[in-house]
């Protein structure tokens, strides 16, 4: 009982946080929806609008994240959107390459480039660089990181489709695999063990289920099962993804 109680304190102080941080966040982050594009209208150089794109994108992506953090915290629902996967795999490309080691390779296969699932676009987003960051930490000494997606059949007349993001890394022994995603449980000296967490949350909130296989020495490959979008193709938020609002 006293366990169960510390653990809500520690949530419930967790919220707190989450909303303070959430709204001095926004604010932060203001000039970096502005500025890129000032940026780029004194500049010819392509390398500096190539940079001007990807600051853009982290403030577009720490606003509507912080906006994220406000609503979990709240109860309520993040919107839903159509969001098609090469479009996800894009943004993480594009967010990756910088901080890519040499060592690893990234490879991304989509089996149907029109594959698409509803579900928050940044969240989905943001699961999938957290997946792809936790592999590539899994990986010091390099190898292949792959993203892919597949079409699944489902029961019935339901129609999935499969994330894959597969490392050559660590992988994890059986105790670790067990708490993966228990709130705090890390092995990092700086880890916060709340990725996978959120993670599970996002994928459950948009119907699907994550599934994780691993071998020690040989890596690991965690699997998102996702009910495969019924909204129209071509009502993506394309524009409003890549164009913040605030830019007028
Ligand atoms: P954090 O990354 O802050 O530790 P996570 O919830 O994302 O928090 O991960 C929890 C733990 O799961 C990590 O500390 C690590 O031990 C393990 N883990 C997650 N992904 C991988 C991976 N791809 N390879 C090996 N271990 C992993």
């Amino acid at each position: 009982v006293e366990a169960e109680l510390m653990r809500a304190q520690r949530l419930e102080s967790l919220s707190l946080l989450a909303a303070g941080l959430s709204h001095d966040l926004r604010n932060i982050l203001q000039p970096l929806l502005i500025m890129p594009d000032l940026l780029k209208a004194r500049t010819e150089d392509p390398r500096l609008w190539h940079m001007a794109d990807i600051i853009a994108e982290c403030g577009r992506r720490g606003h509507e994240m912080a906006q994220l953090m406000l609503s979990f915290v709240r109860g309520t629902r993040s919107p839903s959107e159509r969001v098609q996967v090469q479009q996800l795999f894009e943004a993480v490309q594009l967010l990756l390459r910088g901080t890519l080691p040499d060592n690893i390779a990234l490879h991304m296969e989509t089996a149907d480039e029109a594959l698409a699932m509803d579900g928050n676009y940044t969240e989905l987003q943001q699961v999938l660089l957290n997946l792809t960051l936790n592999a590539i930490q899994a990986m010091p000494d390099g190898g292949r990181l792959t993203l892919q997606a597949t079409p699944v059949d489902g029961a019935g007349n339901a129609q999935w489709l499969c994330i894959s993001v597969i490392d050559e890394g660590t992988g994890m022994d059986a105790a670790t695999q067990e708490r993966l995603f228990a709130p705090f449980f890390t092995t990092k000296a700086d880890g916060t063990g709340l990725g996978l967490i959120s993670c599970k949350r996002i994928i459950e909130s948009c119907g699907g289920r994550i599934q994780v296989s691993s071998v020690q020495g040989q890596g690991s490959r965690f699997d998102l099962h996702l009910p495969v979008s019924e909204r129209a193709e071509g009502t993506e938020a394309t524009e409003a993804m890549l164009h913040p609002e605030m830019l007028g």
